[in-house]
């Protein structure tokens, strides 16, 4: 059994990347980037998570394609690759955020486990985060210096200068309310009213690009909208702290 230390999993989200995703925060970063919106996710350790059932849960969700984020993915470069080979064998796409560079990770000994993740992955999304040179005109990134290095094909047309943030908001029955995507502290502070939950149901009812195979009808992003209510039932994620820009 491969096993990875995953700090959470989000079926169904059109808020970590293209499409129809599923993203997986995995647990650690040895990066520590000062001003990082995730700090709780910098000690390793953390549930153990078996690769092939991950993989296989994966595939069933019916996303297009699977979100690697942290925590530092390279830091379990190996158990990450093996995740990302076993849900592209099956024809979904990988999008790999890491906070080392990429010329540094294709210097690493030709036997790293560096160079697995990389083989499996379409669109790298590289670079430390850098509190003083916040982001304010791409997707996906929180600072200037972040860059898309696509690795394959499959991303080629995804432009993160067109497209704008999204945000998955999960909000189950009991009134726990969990996060996804990219914010900011005026953002946030929006939540605290009845807007989060119109804004949660046009984000996900409103789309701008589907997953390949796909109507432009919106058949995949009501998709998401069940899936939505399904996972806000079933899972547990932590509610967010305020901070001047945040991915969760
Ligand atoms: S921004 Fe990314 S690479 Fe930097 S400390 Fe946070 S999780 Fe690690």
């Amino acid at each position: 059994m491969t096993a990875l230390s995953v700090a959470r999993v989000l079926h169904g989200t059109t808020a970590e990347g293209p499409f129809l995703r599923t993203a997986v925060w995995v647990q650690g970063c040895s990066i520590r980037c000062p001003g990082c919106i995730n700090p709780h996710l910098f000690e390793p350790g953390g549930p153990d998570a078996d690769v092939d059932g991950l993989a296989d849960a994966i595939v069933t969700a019916g996303v297009e394609g699977l979100t690697l984020l942290g925590g530092e993915p390279f830091d379990q470069a190996d158990a990450c690759g093996f995740l990302a080979e076993r849900v592209r064998a099956a024809g979904l796409g990988v999008i790999t955020f890491t906070g080392y560079a990429v010329q540094d990770l294709r210097s690493q000994l030709a036997d790293s486990p560096v160079h697995r993740l990389l083989a499996a992955t379409d669109l790298l999304v590289d670079g430390p985060y850098q509190h003083d040179a916040p982001e304010s005109a791409r997707a996906l990134v929180g600072s200037t210096n972040q860059g898309f290095h696509h690795l394959t094909e499959r991303y080629r047309s995804y432009d993160p200068a067109t497209r704008r943030n999204r945000i998955d908001i999960r909000i189950s029955a009991d009134g726990d309310t969990r996060l996804a995507g990219f914010l900011t502290r005026p953002g946030l502070r929006s939540l605290t009213g009845s807007a989060a939950v119109n804004l949660c149901a046009s984000s996900l009812s409103t789309p701008s690009e589907s997953p390949p195979g796909t109507q432009p009808d919106g058949r995949s992003e009501s998709k998401a909208l069940t899936s939505s209510a399904t996972w806000a039932s079933a899972r547990r994620m932590r509610s967010p702290a305020s901070r001047n820009q945040s991915r969760y």
